[in-house]
């Protein structure tokens, strides 16, 4: 990858990252972001101030998990960063967020299940709970790998939400999607038990979902 292309990638960790936090998505220094590069992938570093970030500080971390040269430390969730990029080649970067409904849902560990057909937007009937384990360890990241397997986002218990996509700009927009149907989801929750919607519903609205909005259109 040429020093250009490497350039305009740390900064757009960066971009990602400052939105995430001024957007109030994830509180203080909390969260993190990466994106996937030829050989590994570029992430932010561990316990740093967003808004001090220089792309400089954005760590570049390579496919077997190893830190080349002289450089901060990275993000203490490389792991499963790293674990998402190898699980699926379709992804391009992750946003990590402890965002409050869906940290709400995820600390009583509720998955978010069909309860609006938007939740649709991760990819299944549901944005399902990653079972506990203590941040930053590679059992967290064999977890968040089984949870992202079918679907573009999870909640992981006790802890938050991770978002997936092609771009950091749809991971971003992904993690904020899930933060309104757990806000959603929770207050549902406090009127009584849901009404979900059926698989069989779920389906048809999956399919829907993939000629929504523009996609299917040629460009002028
Ligand atoms: P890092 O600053 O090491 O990325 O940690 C933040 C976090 O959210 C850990 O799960
Ligand atoms: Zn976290």
């Amino acid at each position: 990858m040429g020093r250009r292309q490497e350039l305009d990638g740390r900064k757009a960790v960066i971009a990602t990252a400052l939105a995430m936090s001024r957007s109030g998505l994830s509180p203080g220094r909390s969260g993190n972001v990466s994106c996937r590069v030829g050989g590994g992938m570029l992430i932010t570093p561990s316990g740093m101030a967003y808004e001090d970030l220089e792309p400089e500080d954005i760590v570049r971390v390579a496919l077997d998990g190893s830190v080349p040269g002289k450089q901060r430390k990275p993000s203490s969730e490389w792991h499963f960063h790293l674990a998402a990029y190898r699980a699926r080649a379709n992804i391009g970067a992750l946003v990590h967020a402890h965002s409050l409904h869906a940290t709400v849902l995820a600390c009583a560990r509720k998955s978010i299940p069909a309860f609006h057909y938007m939740v649709a937007v991760a990819g299944g009937n549901d944005i399902p709970l990653v079972p506990y384990a203590t941040f930053g360890t590679d059992a967290l990241a064999r977890l968040v790998a089984d949870g992202l397997k079918d679907r573009n986002a999870c909640l992981m218990a006790n802890h938050g939400q991770i978002a997936v996509g092609e771009t950091l700009p749809a991971a971003l927009e992904l993690a904020h999607e899930v933060e309104v149907l757990a806000e959603q989801y929770v207050k549902v929750l406090a009127l009584g038990p849901p009404h979900l919607l059926s698989d069989d519903e779920m389906n048809v609205v999956l399919e829907k979902f993939k000629g929504y909005g523009q996609r299917g259109q040629s460009s002028a």
